[in-house]
């Protein structure tokens, strides 16, 4: 058997929106790679199918024209502009991303089946700089003293990439978080979720807000309702697996239980038809911040346990991490430093320090969702005062005011009204 032998300065496991970004990074800065891909494009991936501001963040960064190519494409990507919460009590807050925004502004985020922006992202990858493998099976990763050795089969050939650096981009349960970090679960930080396609949902909004409800029997958790093109819907659930095991809940009963017999759910999905079957899939979140990278390795995304533990947020941090991975990379090779403590500085401490806070205080609101009662206090409040409302509204994109959610003394303000 002859074996394809490459040297390469990166390979990164895994071509979804952390090993793309990572890649897309990686080609600016002119540096060669390899990417090992499982699956073949498009794919498909289980998800709300939301992407954040932090998400249009990254595609503006690599290429202003990109997001414009994808808010002209209505057909495949619908414009999003805000978010409603609807508390346990049922009652809902609607809050804009952006309160101040212009008629004619590009909306912050948008929705759309993860089979087409994948893909999106994919036909992005090509380059002089990148090669790709899909439909590729590792056989084994090896490390010795300075370089890392993967092996992997793509039909009948046999492949053996060398490079001082490797990146796990391999999702949930990744193969190089296992292998390097050898702690690939952690119960209390992990969520399950559901997800189904339905056409025929009404009563949606008409800026397209995506919905969060935060039912009494899914906390801390939530069931939502995304709007996507072409009258579908992406409609699903996300529970924290230690309170699944805990109440032994059946998630696809409680989903379609809801969808059901919820008061202000159901009238809204008496004409509408489950279009595909229903599907599961792990949300690692990110509560504490853990290494995200050790000698002659890092991981982005969900390898790197990267999900926002309050809104289930995970495309825009995996595309963001892949890009300060790539950043990180380009460091390490300039000075020829691939030890943990080189490239904890130029990636754990930057990703840190820049999403650190925002992690920490989802964290925190994530918890706070264990009582409905606040829930249904602020909602209730912000309802009545729309200078709190626009207030929660601000706190998307400022977040030294997110950083209030944090303190009594905010809860305190609302109680005296002030
Ligand atoms: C039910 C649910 C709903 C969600 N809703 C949202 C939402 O609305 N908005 C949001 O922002 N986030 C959401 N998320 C989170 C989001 O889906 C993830 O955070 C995001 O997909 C992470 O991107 P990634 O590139 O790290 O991993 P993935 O998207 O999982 O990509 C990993 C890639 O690696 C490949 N791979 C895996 N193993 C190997 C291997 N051994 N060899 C080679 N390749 C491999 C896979 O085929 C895949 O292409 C949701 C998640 C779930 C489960």
């Amino acid at each position: 058997m002859t074996v394809n032998k490459i040297e390469t300065k990166a390979i990164i496991i895994g071509a979804g929106p952390a090993g793309a970004g990572t890649s897309i990074y990686l080609t600016q800065a002119g540096i060669p790679h390899v990417i090992i891909e499982k699956e073949t494009f498009p794919r498909d991936k289980v998800c709300g199918d939301a992407c954040s501001g932090k998400t249009a963040f990254v595609l503006r960064k690599a290429n202003p024209a990109w997001l414009q190519e994808i808010f002209d494409k209505e057909q495949d990507y619908t414009p999003s502009h805000g978010i409603i919460f609807v508390a346990p009590n049922g009652k809902a807050l609607n809050i804009p991303y952006n309160p101040n925004r212009q008629p004619d502004e590009q909306a912050p985020g948008f929705t759309t089946p993860r089979l087409t922006f994948d893909n999106y992202l994919f036909e992005k990858l090509p380059s002089s700089h990148a090669t790709i493998y899909q439909q590729s099976t590792v056989k084994s990763i090896n490390k010795t003293a300075d370089k890392v050795t993967v092996v992997f089969a793509k039909g009948n050939e046999t492949y053996e990439v060398t490079a001082p650096l490797i990146v796990g981009a391999d999702g949930d349960k990744g193969i190089v978080r296992k292998q390097f970090l050898n702690d690939n679960s952690n119960a209390k930080a992990y969520a399950v979720g559901l997800r189904a396609y339905y056409e025929g949902v009404t009563g949606l909004d008409k800026n397209n807000f995506i919905e969060l409800h935060f039912l009494p029997e899914m906390l801390p958790g939530y069931f939502w309702i995304f709007p996507l093109p072409n009258g579908m819907t992406n409609v699903g659930v996300g529970i924290l697996s230690d309170r699944i095991r805990e109440k032994k809940i059946n998630l696809r009963e409680q989903m379609l239980s809801a969808i059901k017999n919820n008061p202000n759910i159901n009238h809204r999905f008496a004409n509408a038809k489950l279009v595909d079957k229903i599907q599961g899939w792990g949300l690692p979140m990110s509560m504490s911040q853990s290494p995200i990278s050790g000698d002659n390795f890092l991981l982005t995304g969900d390898a790197a346990s990267l999900i926002d533990p309050f809104s289930g947020e995970g495309i825009g941090n995996a595309l963001y991490s892949g890009m300060l991975a790539a950043y990180a990379i380009e460091k390490s090779l300039q000075a020829g430093c691939y030890d943990r403590a080189f490239i904890k500085e130029a990636y754990d401490d930057v990703l840190y320090k820049r999403l650190g806070d925002e992690l920490k205080i989802s964290a925190t609101l994530q918890r706070l969702c264990r009582y409905p009662w606040l829930f249904n206090f602020v909602v209730n409040k912000a309802n009545k005062s729309p200078s709190l409302s626009k207030t929660i509204s601000c706190m998307f994109t400022d977040m030294d005011l997110r950083e209030q959610l944090r303190k009594p003394s905010f809860y305190a303000k609302i109680l005296l009204n002030r």
